[in-house]
């Protein structure tokens, strides 16, 4: 079946893109998906119902201006087409049918919220009732976002709303929506960095400049976020929240037992693509009842891509021959501010100059790159032990994501530390390009 740009629809996401994005922090996550009744997920699905369009237009714009021709690459072509199809799916997403007084609650609400504290709304275009169109939720004053004690008022709203079969059908109508979104993008990581190959192919480039580093980077920090609100919403309406978790978020996230984990995955990982009998040792030095608030998935990523990288470069080292290994460190601090995460490596360290490339994509000292097949690991992109260049910079991202950061040091010549700062005041809202 194949899909297309028209104009109409490009008309839409221009006007869309027009509108700037809304951050949502991680305690607002919580908060919002803690205990939701029908009328909360509602309100949910009214929030995105708006913001993720603005997201995906402004990404299918950004991806229809790329410098040097790389907006015609097959592979950006084909993403290009995702994002748009995904916006379409969601626009025309038949609207409730809603019963007048409860409409009316809802118009009220939508104009009590205020900039995403409670999954702000903006009324771009409220069809069912074209006097509010393009009325705008920042046009509240902060005088009078004061005087509103917003929380109670929507409590009271979603158990209005709560009763109501047709929110509920909506509800689902929209979840099954955002599933099959969050599936179609499952590729993009891999078809974006296919399109980049076809550029690099094409044009005889070695590395890829700055500008487009920095698309990579905005692209794929929006990808996170997009990601997160689409997951956190599929979950809060398919999994009733339990003590530790809301939604894919876990609010006491044990360090240990997932750094753990980690180890026990990269060291098998290595094992098997070196054919070792062992893979180096990791040291684990973690207070076992560390938790904090966070989205374990996220911290298992860069844990499992930072640890395959010391064990690679140890291994690489003193060759996959030797009778013993010196062994990677995890040490894990706890700051008030900050949990740190140091992964020190005796791996050999990277040269000076070469600093500034491990944090661009692409870059590898794999000297054959594994296949860039779109269908490899569908559910999410995880390279093997190492070559797709990926490992640190998409890390960094999701470290920032949350308001942290990665930083890595080497002394050339000894070995890798990896610094790894995952904010614990979890009330930053997230980076938005
Ligand atoms: P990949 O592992 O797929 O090559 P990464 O982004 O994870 O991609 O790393 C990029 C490059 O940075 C690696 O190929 C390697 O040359 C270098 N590197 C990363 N971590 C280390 C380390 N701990 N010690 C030495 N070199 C490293
Ligand atoms: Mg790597």
């Amino acid at each position: 079946m194949s899909w297309k740009l028209t104009d109409r629809l490009a008309e839409k996401i221009n006007h869309y893109s027009s509108f700037p994005a809304t951050g949502v922090s991680l305690r607002q996550m919580v908060q919002f998906g803690q205990r939701p009744n029908p009328g909360t997920l509602f309100r949910g699905a009214q929030f995105l119902g708006e913001e993720l369009p603005i997201r995906l237009a402004h990404r299918v714009k950004e991806l229809n201006n790329l410098p040097d021709g790389l907006s015609e690459m097959p592979s950006i072509q084909k993403v290009r087409n995702w994002y748009a199809q995904s916006f379409e799916e969601l626009i025309e997403l038949p609207r409730p049918k809603i019963p007048p007084q409860l409409r009316e609650l809802l118009i009220k609400a939508q104009r009590r919220d205020t900039n995403g504290e409670h999954y702000g709304q903006k009324l771009l275009e409220n069809t069912e009732n074209p006097s509010l169109a393009g009325e705008d939720y920042r046009e509240i004053t902060p005088q009078k976002k004061k005087s509103i004690n917003s929380r109670r008022y929507f409590v009271l709203v979603d158990d209005d709303i709560s009763w109501s079969p047709e929110i509920h059908e909506y509800n689902k109508l929209f979840t099954k929506c955002l599933s099959v979104i969050k599936k179609r993008h499952d590729p993009v990581v891999t078809t974006v960095a296919q399109g980049i190959s076809e550029y690099k192919h094409s044009r005889q480039r070695m590395q890829i400049d700055s500008t487009i580093q920095s698309f990579l980077d905005r692209f794929y920090m929006s990808r996170i976020g997009i990601r997160m609100l689409i997951g956190q919403h599929i979950a809060i309406n398919e999994q009733p929240s339990t003590d530790n978790y809301v939604g894919v978020i876990c609010t006491k996230t044990n360090v240990r037992e997932l750094a753990q984990e980690a180890i026990d995955n990269a060291r098998f990982i290595c094992q098997d693509y070196y054919g070792l009998y062992t893979s180096p040792q990791v040291q684990l030095v973690c207070k076992p009842d560390l938790n904090f608030m966070y989205v374990p998935g996220h911290l298992s990523h860069m844990l499992f891509e930072t640890l395959k990288n010391s064990l690679r470069a140890v291994v690489e080292l003193h060759g996959p021959d030797a009778d013993n290994f010196p062994p990677v460190k995890l040490i894990v601090a706890e700051g008030n501010e900050d949990i740190t995460i140091k992964i020190s490596d005796e791996g050999g360290g990277i040269p000076r100059s070469a600093i500034p490339l491990v944090w661009t994509y692409m870059y590898t000292t794999v000297e054959t790159m594994p296949s860039l097949d779109p269908d490899f690991n569908k559910s999410d992109f995880k390279a093997p032990m190492a070559g797709f260049g990926y490992g640190l910079p998409l890390s960094r991202l999701y470290a920032r994501y949350f308001g942290g950061d990665l930083k890595l040091i080497s002394m050339e010549g000894y070995g890798t530390d990896v610094y790894l700062h995952l904010n614990r005041l979890s009330s930053t809202s997230e980076p938005l390009p």
